[in-house]
């Protein structure tokens, strides 16, 4: 499942190769990917050049405007969402198979959807920064400030893990990256935040940015099928200490990787490194 960091690395990608390039066709194979409906986000994006890619969490925002010659100033608001297995990329010499669902023409340039499951969307909406759609998201985990995160957390009685799971309050810390960042900042997973300083609050959030971010550069972990915008699969997964590392010895301290379920997800710690409280 692509992550925060995933989702990164394809917003760079659509930044880098799409921006200032007009939409001069849509080929839809599967139209349950669009919503409303396949016409009404092809009436809207035909024709239209890419201005900006943000992304707020796991989704991203594409927004379209008309050429500034014409006398149409309205701008187009298309959110992504790639939920389990979608994939955006351009390949050169690609034959689409059966699990391509759109073509976008960018004046040339063939930009593939590819979704396996099917449950990831492109969605009309009509804010940039927080659409109503996705009114329930938090702020951005990389772009969130200390003091909101700390307020929206320091009160709660759930395990740590569960909280920084919790889309609600901030947004793109998926489990592999929940597990890495409490190991980095030496935190057990079921440790609630009433029983924690603000220093290792602080920590923990320090902690967990710079997992996103050593991710970005390494394009990701891929799991799955994920590959980036020209058919790379990332390579994060070398990178990690914790996840997935069950019963073998901890890189810091020899001690096996111990597992145990936290709001029905797997989670990876050291006991000698994040001994419980
Ligand atoms: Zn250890």
């Amino acid at each position: 499942m692509p992550e925060l960091p995933e989702v990164e690395n394809v917003a760079a990608a659509l930044r880098l190769n799409l921006l200032g390039r007009p939409v001069t066709g849509l080929r839809v194979r599967f139209g349950g990917v669009f919503a409303p409906s396949a016409r009404a986000v092809r009436a809207a994006i035909l024709g239209k050049t890419l201005r900006e890619v943000h992304r707020h969490g796991k989704y991203l925002i594409l927004t379209f405007a008309a050429d500034p010659s014409t006398t149409d100033s309205t701008e187009t608001h298309l959110m992504l969402h790639l939920r389990m297995t979608g994939q955006v990329f351009v390949l050169a010499g690609y034959r689409p198979d059966k699990h391509v669902h759109a073509i976008f023409d960018f004046d040339g340039l063939a930009v593939h959807y590819r979704d396996i499951r099917k449950f990831g969307r492109f969605t009309l909406v009509d804010d940039p920064r927080q659409p109503s759609a996705i009114d329930h998201v938090g702020p951005d985990m990389l772009a969130v400030r200390f003091g909101t995160w700390h307020r929206s957390i320091a009160h709660r009685r759930a395990p740590i893990k569960a909280l920084l799971l919790d889309q609600g309050i901030a947004a793109g810390l998926g489990n592999i990256y929940v597990d890495e960042a409490l190991f980095r900042a030496r935190i057990h997973p079921l440790t609630t935040p009433v029983a924690l300083t603000r220093t290792e609050l602080h920590e923990i959030l320090r902690s967990a940015k710079a997992v996103l971010r050593l991710a970005i550069r390494h394009g990701g972990t891929t799991f799955l099928n994920f590959t980036n915008f020209h058919g790379q699969p990332g390579n994060f997964r070398r990178k990690l200490r914790v996840y997935g590392r069950t019963a073998e010895p901890c890189y810091l301290c020899g001690t096996p990787i111990a597992r145990l379920r936290i709001a029905g997800r797997s989670s990876h710690y050291c006991p000698h490194c994040q001994p419980g409280r």
